[in-house]
């Protein structure tokens, strides 16, 4: 068994962008935002199966708005999303039929590359989780409660996370399981490896690997999508 499997989550609302369209249907260049983080993992030999979370009452719309238009290689698993991201994640990782390394990415990176997505499944298969990231470019406080600044940790020790994170089948769903029976809230899936005690290789993504979220994110996006 090699086989590596993306699950992508688009199952959020995408509230912070403002717009009556749902995020992952906003137009890039006249093509929807999710089209081209698919077609990333579509275009990857590495990639075997692909499973996409999308809102429920938007899988048809994805059918219609992207399966019939674009040839896409692997025919997405399309299942439907739950009320937080780690839900929807958790949806997603039920649908696997049979993996060995399972890709967790945001449905909003679009500009995710093969390198990163390389390097993600063989760091996964080496240390049983990798994450990639940018150091940050902004100096980061800790915020007291008042609002005054409380700590500034040192720039080289942060770590801006990003997706894909990559994970044994094992580790990740152990890790999901740990966090639904104790009730636990995590932001992304490091955490609820975290969460179980276990560890995750940190590697270099990328400045670019953007996840667009506010509005000014896609005046970068329309410039980047050619680069
Ligand atoms: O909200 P956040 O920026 O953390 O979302 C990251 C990704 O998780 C987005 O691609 C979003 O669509 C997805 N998500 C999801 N299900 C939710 C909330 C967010 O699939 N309930």
């Amino acid at each position: 068994m090699d086989r590596n499997c993306a699950v992508i989550v688009a199952g959020g609302k995408g509230t912070r962008m403002n717009t009556e369209k749902s995020k992952q249907f906003i137009e890039i260049e006249g093509k929807p935002l999710i089209y081209y983080t698919i077609k990333a993992f579509d275009n990857n030999p590495a990639i075997h199966e692909i499973i996409l979370v999308l809102p429920e009452n938007e899988m048809e719309k994805f059918k219609e708005e992207v399966i019939k238009k674009y040839a896409l290689k692997k025919s997405p698993v399309i299942v439907a999303g739950g009320k937080e991201r780690q839900d929807s994640v958790y949806n997603g990782l039920k649908a696997i039929r049979d993996c060995e390394i399972v890709l967790i990415h945001d449905g909003a990176r679009p500009f995710v590359t093969d390198d990163i997505i390389n390097e993600g499944i063989k760091y996964a298969k080496l240390y049983g989780a990798s994450a990639c990231g940018v150091i940050p470019k902004d100096t980061i406080k800790v915020k007291d409660e008042n609002g005054f600044s409380s700590l500034t940790p040192n720039r080289n020790t942060l770590f801006s996370v990003q997706t894909p994170q990559c994970f044994k089948y094992d580790v990740i769903m152990k890790s999901h399981e740990h966090i639904i029976k104790n009730n636990l809230k995590v932001t992304d899936d490091t955490m609820a490896v975290e969460a179980l005690g276990g560890k995750v290789y940190l590697y270099e993504g990328d400045y670019k690997n953007i996840k667009i979220t506010t509005p000014e994110d896609l005046i970068l996006a329309e410039k980047l999508i050619y680069k």
